[in-house]
């Protein structure tokens, strides 16, 4: 069974980032420069494989091995794409690495046997570079580029394919190391536990697990951030000229926006599926898509559900990730789970008001932590232990950093009158 191991890679000179980020942009060129032919070919009723000679030019940057890599996965795109139109299903053509607006997006792909990583204190990954960048950045003839690593391996076995990406908002460079794992190992005894989310609009993720853990994810000061740059285009957008619809900066605005959203969604995502890996939850329920837009969200939380927090590509985001731990995602209904009061049953006479659930059997609580324990309750078997302090999370431009929730559990909330605002 195939896993992937994800960490950092931290060059430790200026000279060895340099030489790094002109491997990925040569490696984005080649593979852009390939799709562009094929599209050619293909739109035009050419042959897809028939292609110049690439090696040449990059070999001298990029190594005649990863030129050939690049050039196998791109193969590899452009059959699946053709065995899924043979199948019948809808398929878009192989794209390109990065668009025009926003520059190429920086990777590259490395041949299994081709680079070294060692783990240990300090981590080593070795990887090739062409004999241009070599004599450029002071390698020797059979040296390779020599990089650190951040993190650790959380699976072992026979290494695959290496992926190596820039993000150019965090300053931060990835690697993704897929590993085939002997098929004894696979899927632990030990993970047993469940977990459900409530995914919303202020806070973009309440957790509950079978192993009475509680984390609330707040987004509010992540979306006044977004809502500040949304501003700023509306101002720029009314002081163009006229005829004008966008400009540069506007352009580079939305692009900030964007990728910033994105980094703290794929960074939200992995920081709780890997508490969540490390509680041993095998199974993740997550209320189903369509059933959440309709009950969950009023038309006022639209722009923060469709624009900002981009649901569709959260859940997707999601998915990848759980399946990289072994998790499984379900998607279950949630009706009225939000609304449900956790003592007494009852969702027609509770009231939801900004955080806080009440009814008038005398129960107030926080309304997404408990929405994600009543899910729990509603789909596991499993028995769950009694609920801990939850966790807030806030994002802080970088990591989600979290802390103990400020109230204790819903039911000291009740009996305390002083902190009855729960939230904030
Ligand atoms: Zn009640």
């Amino acid at each position: 069974m195939k896993r992937v191991n994800t960490f950092e890679i931290v060059p430790q000179t200026k000279n060895d980032k340099e030489c790094l980020l002109r491997l990925l942009d040569a490696s984005a060129s080649l593979w852009n420069e390939l799709t562009y032919e094929r599209r050619q070919n293909y739109f035009g009723d050419g042959d897809v494989w028939d292609t110049s000679e690439y090696r040449g030019r990059y070999n001298g940057v990029v190594g005649s091995a990863t030129v050939q890599q690049v050039t196998r996965k791109n193969s590899e795109a452009w059959r699946s794409f053709f065995a899924l139109k043979e199948k019948g299903e809808y398929a878009n053509p192989p794209s390109y690495w990065g668009n025009e607006k926003d520059g190429r997006e920086l990777r590259t792909c490395i041949r299994c046997n081709q680079y070294t990583i060692v783990w240990g204190k300090r981590s080593r990954l070795e990887i090739p570079v062409g004999q241009e960048l070599k004599d450029e950045y002071g390698l020797g003839y059979h040296e390779r580029l020599r990089l650190e690593v951040r993190g650790n391996p959380k699976w072992d076995g026979k290494q695959g394919r290496l992926e190596l990406e820039y993000d150019e908002v965090s300053d931060t460079f990835r690697a993704f190391q897929p590993v085939t794992e002997p098929d004894s190992r696979l899927d632990s005894p030990l993970a047993s536990e469940e977990a459900a989310l409530d995914v919303g609009a202020n806070n973009l993720v309440a957790c509950a697990t079978t192993t009475g853990n509680q984390y609330l994810y707040d987004g509010r000061a992540l979306f006044g951030r977004f809502r500040e740059t949304t501003d700023e285009i509306a101002r720029l957008q009314s002081k163009l000229r006229e005829g004008r619809y966008s400009s540069k900066r506007i352009r580079r605005l939305y692009r900030q926006r964007t990728k910033r959203r994105d980094h703290a969604q794929n960074a939200l995502v992995r920081n709780l599926v890997e508490r969540l890996h490390d509680e041993g939850v095998a199974t993740v329920y997550v209320g189903d898509l369509t059933d959440v837009l309709e009950t969950h969200w009023s038309v006022r939380a639209n722009e923060k559900t469709h624009n900002f927090w981009a649901f569709k590509k959260f859940i997707h985001r999601l998915a990848c990730v759980c399946e990289e731990y072994g998790i499984s995602l379900e998607a279950e209904s949630e009706a009225w789970t939000s609304q449900t009061c956790p003592e007494c049953g009852d969702h027609k006479e509770t009231v939801r008001h900004e955080d806080t659930l009440t009814c008038p059997c005398g129960f107030e609580g926080h309304a997404d932590l408990t929405a994600s324990e009543t899910f729990l309750r509603e789909n596991s078997d499993r028995e769950i232990r009694p609920m801990a302090r939850p966790v807030r999370f806030e994002w802080d431009d970088h990591d989600w950093s979290g802390k103990p929730h400020p109230h204790e559990s819903p039911k000291e909330v009740r009996t305390n009158p002083q902190v009855a605002s729960v939230g904030r």
